[in-house]
């Protein structure tokens, strides 16, 4: 069977991963903080908290941004359920809008959704492309949208106008005008779940990139302390001979890194564009040649003139199909010992949402693209004859229509 997503795992991570475990701190330190730096020189920026998953960040986010009951925060439809349970867990409201054909938040989409309550907009970069940041961020701006933006606490005043805080669980190393996720948006989060393009077992970060008067530097520090109880002191400066006084500021959460997780990242990130990345593309490329000119067929955008993608998912849709058509050719897939996936199955088809009214006959264009799509697997391990195998499965799986 050729597994959909597992985890690279070679003797350099065991390596380093055993050294960290040996060095006698174990929880966030050193390594930890390495990482967060390698991470902001990635993406060019000055600022990164590293977290223990992206949900925690992006929940940590809309806590320190406030958000509450009476709030409401943008998300797309199509996205895994983080993006949304998160905005749930503060009490707030996400309004769901649909996506275009390329599975991205539409910016028109956003406009409409806009209300006087809007606090927070949640673009998603789907399977790694980036979403249209110069439009979003040109419609938070806008003095009429600004105008209608009423801050309920100091921090939201300071802003002024709402916040975009991108889901980039999938997109990190993607490009949109030259500049890298993370320094897209205000803030920028994301994934490093095992099945995630760089993982760290589990994991996230939080890019900070927000504008004047912001002081990003004194916002890490103050973030750091939110992640961790909101203790003045984390576990390491204590360690220190005498310092053993702390105090607490405000009820914080529980959500930093460790050191054993951030030794992981740490020898992915060198790798992570020239090994990585240029593999996926390749896999990309493969399945691109493939089906590009076989009618059935319909392939991802990832590369366009303004975007690269980070080739997290290479999601084919069929041109002919509903539902059942395609969960059938998906059966003959896995037939042929071949693993696929559906990235997702849209928020207003999930029983959680159902419950609070979420109807997805009002995301048309997001229940058609579900309908037909199937998730190709790409990783580092994947190799030329098994990604000959997928092709050969999925045409022939699609054959016997
Ligand atoms: C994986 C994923 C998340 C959640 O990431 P965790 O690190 O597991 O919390 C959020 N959003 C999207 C779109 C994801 O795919």
């Amino acid at each position: 069977m050729i597994p959909f997503s597992p985890p690279h795992i070679d003797d350099k991570i065991i390596e380093e991963v055993v050294v960290a475990l040996k060095s006698g701190w174990i929880t966030t330190g050193p390594r930890t903080k390495a990482f967060e730096q390698k991470i902001a020189q990635y993406c060019g920026i000055r600022r990164v908290l590293n977290v223990s998953s992206a949900s925690a960040g992006l929940e940590l986010i809309l806590r320190w941004f406030g958000i509450g009951p009476g709030d409401e925060v943008i998300v797309p439809a199509y996205t895994y359920t983080a993006t949304a349970e998160v905005v749930l867990h503060c009490g707030a409201k996400p309004v769901m809008v649909d996506v275009g054909d390329d599975f991205l938040i539409t910016p028109d989409n956003i406009r409409k959704a806009i209300t006087p309550n809007t606090k927070v907009i949640i673009p998603v970069d789907i399977a790694g492309l980036p979403c249209d940041y110069d439009d979003i961020n040109r419609i938070v701006n806008e003095p009429a949208v600004r105008e209608h933006f009423h801050p309920t606490n100091d921090v939201q005043r300071q802003l002024g106008r709402i916040l975009v805080m991108a889901d980039a669980a999938h997109s990190l190393g993607a490009r949109y005008r030259n500049r890298r996720t993370g320094a897209l948006t205000d803030i920028t989060v994301f994934s490093f779940h095992a099945v995630k393009n760089l993982t760290t077992a589990e994991g996230g970060a939080i890019c900070l990139n927000l504008p004047e008067p912001f002081d990003v530097d004194a916002l890490y520090q103050e973030l750091c302390t939110f992640s961790l109880h909101g203790q003045s002191k984390d576990a390491l400066a204590k360690t220190k001979p005498g310092n053993w006084r702390y105090d607490v500021s405000c009820a914080g959460y529980k959500c930093n890194m460790t050191d054993v997780a951030a030794a992981i990242g740490l020898i992915e990130i060198d790798r992570y564009e020239d090994m990585i990345l240029s593999r996926r593309r390749a896999i990309f490329e493969a399945y691109t040649q493939a089906f590009k000119d076989d009618n059935r067929f319909q392939i991802p955008e990832y590369e366009t003139v303004d975007k690269t993608s980070s080739f997290h998912v290479y999601a084919l849709r069929l041109r002919q199909a509903d539902e059942a058509r395609r969960d059938a050719v998906i059966q003959r897939i896995f037939d042929q010992e071949v693993s696929v996936n559906v990235h997702f199955i849209p928020l207003p088809m999930l029983t959680c949402y159902k419950k609070l009214g979420y109807d997805i006959r009002n995301y048309p264009v997001t229940y058609d693209n579900y309908s037909r799509e199937i998730s190709l697997p790409v990783y580092y391990d994947l190799t030329d004859e098994q990604v000959e195998l997928v092709i050969e499965a999925v045409k022939k799986a699609a054959d016997l229509e």
